[in-house]
């Protein structure tokens, strides 16, 4: 796999997996700012698209020393995306600015080789017209386009919030280059009431997430395959860590000071 490519920004998330509870409001916050039709069936999981997904973990332990998690799971902003690599047309892009994995829908051709080559499967293919209810369209965010069936969509850590942010900057006679913590949040982030996400730039000391994803309960999915994600997730918990990168059982677990960084 190539090396990693250094931006200047790098915006990336921390998720508390101790602080999450699994209630789902992220899920539901990124559904309406990314203007996903829902489903007029909800278990139907091949019409769903759902770019947050929350997974329900166990220690596979029976009482009294069971124990469970959730992991929330966006697309990972892989340094080094697979899914770029493959596409054919170039609709899918490691943005240079600040590392984020774009999505250009009018070039999609609906191929999904990046859909197979995504090994943390974020990456959703439409096959069905958006449906909204009767008064919703009203209410859909203006930055967000609505995707015809035929592409594929996925998280784009809101990148439209970001565009705002720096225009906003802009207006205001501030650089739109060093933007304060707060000024760009995804809408998950902003709509976890456990506080369990946070986001910012991985590399700016003043950013908390900083200091968090250096943290040595951090680990990323699958570091295995040396994707350098830049979602990291944290937990005080061996067994929540080790199921993050599936070791198998005599695998010494990578983990705070110990994983690669970048
Ligand atoms: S489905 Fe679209 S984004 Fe994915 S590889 Fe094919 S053309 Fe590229
Ligand atoms: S998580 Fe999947 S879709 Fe997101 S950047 Fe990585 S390979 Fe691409």
């Amino acid at each position: 796999m190539s090396a990693v490519k250094e931006f200047t920004i790098r915006w990336g998330m921390v998720i508390d997996i101790d602080k999450c509870t699994g209630c789902g409001a992220c899920m539901v916050a990124c559904q309406t700012e990314n203007n996903i039709a829902p489903q007029p069936e909800a278990s139907n999981k091949l019409r769903s698209l759902n770019w947050m997904l929350i997974y329900e973990l166990n220690n596979k332990k029976s009482y009294p020393d069971h124990d469970m998690a959730y992991l929330p799971r966006p697309c990972q902003q892989c340094g080094n995306p697979p899914c770029v690599s493959v596409c054919p047309v170039i609709a899918t892009d490691k943005n240079e600015e600040g590392g984020i994995v774009s999505q250009i829908y009018p070039r999609c051709i609906g191929c999904r080789y990046c859909v197979a080559a995504c090994p943390y499967h974020v990456r959703y293919f439409g096959w069905f017209d958006p449906v909204f209810p009767e008064g919703m369209t009203k209410v859909l965010t203006p930055h967000t386009s609505v995707r015809p069936r035929g592409v594929v969509e996925k998280c784009t850590f809101c990148h439209h919030r970001w565009n705002y942010a720096k225009e906003k900057a802009i207006f205001d006679g501030k650089n739109p280059k060093d933007l304060p913590e707060d000024a760009y949040i995804p809408a998950c982030v902003e709509g976890c009431p456990s506080g369990a996400m946070t986001f910012g730039d991985l590399n700016n000391p003043k950013h908390k997430v900083y200091e968090l994803s250096r943290s040595k309960n951090a680990f990323r999915l699958l570091e295995k395959l040396h994707t350098q994600t830049q979602v990291y997730y944290m937990s005080r918990r061996e067994w929540v860590r080790k199921q993050g990168d599936n070791y198998l059982a005599n695998d010494k677990v990578i983990g705070g000071a110990n994983h690669a960084h970048g």
